[in-house]
């Protein structure tokens, strides 16, 4: 069962968009989840996703794929909705940009 609210979907931006659209299996999952990228509820979007171990679709522009590999890389975070939510708390406090993923970081170095 489900656990956390789900007041956020108001602000969904697939809000009107079909919702078969957003359970596609396989290469086309990569396309559809650019839909997320200027979400505004992105975050808790994938929260949700990953305390409910959600194992279908695009959520928060993530596939299942890279939300299994979240999940398997903190295996003891208890709820990803407080760790997300500290985390961009953390961000606005400190002024300065968001980090860069592994890739990003390669490249400017
Ligand atoms: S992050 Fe993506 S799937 Fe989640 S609510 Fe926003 S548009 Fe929909």
């Amino acid at each position: 069962m489900a656990t956390g609210d789900r007041q956020w979907e108001a602000q969904a931006k697939c809000g009107t968009q079909v919702a078969e659209a957003l359970f596609v299996e396989g290469t086309v999952q990569k396309r559809v989840k650019t839909l997320c990228s200027d979400c505004p509820v992105r975050t808790e979007c994938l929260a949700y996703a990953l305390d409910n171990r959600i194992e279908h679709g695009i959520w928060g522009g993530t596939t299942v794929r890279e939300r299994r590999s979240l999940l398997r890389r903190r295996p003891t975070v208890t709820s990803w909705r407080l760790l997300l939510d500290a985390a961009r708390t953390e961000h606005a406090n400190s002024g300065r940009l968001l980090p860069l993923s592994g890739a990003d970081r390669r490249r400017t170095v």
